[in-house]
């Protein structure tokens, strides 16, 4: 029997075909969840979600926007009558020095990572809490614990410290009403996010920086979320999981 047997899930950000949120989608579908593939644009959530195969859903919900959010989580509740797990996997990246990010930078950069991540988590947390059970994955970043040094500039590590700061916030809040909340921290892992951005020098440095000698692959963070999301992970909220082939060991 799959870890996610009979649980109704939401993937922010899945429908990018070589996408962390898409491998995470595609395992928990074949742990047994339903899934629901939000993300910016309709026809793209749809197509992904009839990739997972059968009964799942792809939705357009711009995480920025909390009326959005709501109405998507509201539509799901009104599909399924639950909601078990929330990945707030949905995130973009810029590749700026300091003295280069512009109030549109910090504001694109902070609203997709930090608010996003609010906003949706805000949407489903009620549910949770009625039904006494949850469990939200949040996707920060290597970036936020080591101040980038691999692609996105200072306002995405500091987005995703801010994710880390959120995590363990509502893991303390929400752990009596047996709300888990956890972080995974992926390192360098090859998907569209940098796609075409990197060039082959970058590459190299930061392949030089990883003891395991080799990028990630969306699987690899896939399976830690199935872990979080998962009864596996029971006793786990508040933790930040590092799934980097030891860029950052402390
Ligand atoms: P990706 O670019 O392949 O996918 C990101 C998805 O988010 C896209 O489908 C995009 O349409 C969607 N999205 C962007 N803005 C959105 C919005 N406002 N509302 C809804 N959806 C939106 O990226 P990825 O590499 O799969 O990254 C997934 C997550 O993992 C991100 O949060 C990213 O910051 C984080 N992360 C990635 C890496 C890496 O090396 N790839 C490392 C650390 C953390």
């Amino acid at each position: 029997m799959g870890l996610l047997q009979d649980r109704y899930v939401i993937v922010t950000g899945a429908a990018s075909p070589r996408g962390l949120g898409k491998a995470t989608a595609k395992l928990f579908a074949d742990h047994g969840a339903t899934v629901a593939i939000l993300d910016l644009d309709a026809g793209a959530a749809e197509d992904a979600a009839r990739d997972l195969g059968d009964g799942h859903v792809g939705l357009a919900a711009n995480v920025t926007d909390q009326a959005a959010c709501r109405a998507a989580v509201e539509d799901l509740i009104g599909r399924w009558g639950r909601i078990d797990v929330l990945v707030n996997n949905a995130g973009i990246t810029q590749p700026l020095k300091i003295m280069d990010i512009a109030p549109e930078n910090y504001d694109a950069v902070l609203d997709v990572n930090l608010r996003g991540t609010l906003y949706m988590s805000q949407a489903v947390i009620p549910a949770m809490r009625d039904q006494k059970s949850g469990s939200i994955v949040n996707l920060s970043s290597v970036s936020a614990q080591r101040g980038g040094g691999i692609f996105g500039g200072p306002h995405y590590s500091a987005a995703k410290a801010g994710v880390l700061g959120l995590t363990k916030a509502m893991a303390r809040e929400l752990a009596p009403d047996n709300v888990r909340v956890n972080a995974i921290c992926p390192g360098f892992i090859a998907t569209d996010i940098t796609a075409g951005k990197l060039t082959d020098e970058m590459r190299a440095s930061v392949l030089a920086g990883i003891p395991m000698g080799r990028a990630g692959e969306a699987s690899d963070v896939a399976g830690c979320c199935l872990f979080l999301a998962s009864d596996l992970a029971a006793y786990c909220t508040g933790t930040e999981v590092d799934v980097n082939g030891g860029s950052l060991i402390h």
